[in-house]
């Protein structure tokens, strides 16, 4: 059996799969290049099949004790008037702060850590991998997964450079802590510009706020870990804008050591594993932040990856397809994304009247009424058992 595994990137995706491997008896190790678990992030959803999981892993009481619990969306005019309010809330799904879900899977997860190391090399044979590391000794692994998100290491390493596979949406996004007076109580507040949206994100069970950013653009030229040009991008995009809150909420993230910001992309790949490496979470599929469904694809692709490789008894080449069979057909619903950006992101002042009517209009509430009738609860996931 294939036991020793090795999985890059301590998130939502590595800190699941870890879970399951350990309790069917792998021995996983996680390798994560920051120095610490990074818990902090905006509101993310744990829905659906994500909910199965997380109640399988026995946390989903504590994620319903400390969901973000916000309750609506509302689009505001440059005086701050609400011009238009949608309810939010899927039956069963819960809405909690993404710092707070890493904190609860972490819990989960008795296993070896690594912290501030990043694969540097993998070099995979009949029998194993062998990985060296940025500072860690050399060592052998049967098999290595790679959950470091959108720009992963293991994906380049792999299966090639990140051109080929990560698709541009034509916008950037940026998160960072927020003055919570500038906002409204278990609200998400967005102010429209043509082609730019600021926000403001705040739960009803954190002090905290959340400022974000989304501005329409063309590709730009940066480096996806260079802090100090992410935050030069999106003062330099939103420079021109003094209405609303938009100044306060840009001072304020640009001075937020935790400013995170990327590229609005999209991860598409024909084939998840190659050989001894598989990918899961963004790294394999990354629908982006629009999506809205980060976590529930992670927590359910990472379940069903373990699941299968405990059911085949470690055998990588039965396990890896149909890890991959079972979980494309979520991945390609959330890959659509279209009326997601065009909802918070109007490209015109009249895009964005169109937009207010819409959302003023009962049809956002029936179209919702409508899909959950027709999904008539969540899927069954299977519950997958260790071969002898
Ligand atoms: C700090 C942070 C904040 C986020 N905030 C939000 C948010 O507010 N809203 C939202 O919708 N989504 C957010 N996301 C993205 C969201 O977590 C993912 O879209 C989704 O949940 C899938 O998770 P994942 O585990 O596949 O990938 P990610 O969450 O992207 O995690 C990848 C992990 O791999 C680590 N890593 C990267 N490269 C290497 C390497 N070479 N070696 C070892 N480790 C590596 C990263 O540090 C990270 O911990 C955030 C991600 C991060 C890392």
């Amino acid at each position: 059996m294939n036991e020793r595994i090795l999985i890059s990137g301590a998130s939502l995706a590595g800190l699941t799969l870890a879970s399951w491997l350990a309790r069917y008896g792998f021995r996983p190790t996680v390798v994560e290049r920051a120095p610490a678990l990074r818990a902090w992030g905006n509101g993310v959803d744990v829905r659906d099949q994500a909910v199965t999981v997380a109640e399988r892993m026995g946390i989903m009481d504590d994620i319903r004790a400390a969901a973000a619990d916000v309750r609506g969306m509302k689009f505001v005019d440059a005086d701050d008037r609400a011009v238009a309010r949608v309810p939010i809330g899927e039956p069963g799904a819960v809405e909690i702060m993404r710092g707070d879900l890493v904190a609860l899977l972490r819990g989960t997860a008795d296993v070896e850590y690594v912290f501030g190391d990043s694969v540097r090399s993998l070099d995979q044979d009949d029998d194993g991998v062998t990985v060296t590391f940025e500072n860690a000794p050399d060592r052998r692994f049967d098999l290595v997964v790679g959950a470091d998100g959108m720009h992963s290491t293991v994906r380049r390493l792999a299966f090639g450079p990140e051109e080929r596979f990560v698709r541009f949406r034509g916008h950037y996004f940026a998160f960072a802590d927020a003055d919570a007076s500038l906002g409204e109580d278990r609200c998400v507040t967005m102010y429209n510009r043509p082609g730019r949206m600021a926000g403001i994100y705040r739960s009803g069970n954190h002090p905290q706020a959340k400022g974000y950013f989304i501005f329409r653009s063309g590709r730009l030229a940066y480096d996806h870990r260079d802090v100090a040009q992410h935050r030069r991008l999106v003062r330099e995009a939103f420079a021109g804008d003094t209405s609303w809150h938009t100044k306060e909420l840009l001072a304020a993230a640009l001075a937020d050591p935790d400013f995170y910001f990327d590229a609005l992309g999209q991860v598409r790949m024909d084939s998840w594993s190659k050989g001894r490496v598989v990918l899961t979470g963004d790294a394999a599929w990354c629908a982006s932040p629009a999506s809205g469904a980060g976590a529930e694809l992670a927590l359910v692709g990472a379940y069903r990856l373990a699941g299968e490789l405990a059911a085949a008894g470690g055998d990588h080449r039965a396990a890896f397809p149909r890890y991959e069979a079972s979980h494309r057909a979520l991945v390609d619903k959330k890959h659509q994304i279209g009326a997601n950006v065009r909802m918070m992101v109007p490209r015109t002042t009249a895009g964005r009247r169109l937009r207010n009517a819409v959302a003023r209009s009962p049809l956002p509430r029936v179209m919702g009424a409508l899909e959950r009738r027709l999904q008539a609860g969540p899927r069954p996931l299977p519950e997958y058992a260790p071969a002898r």
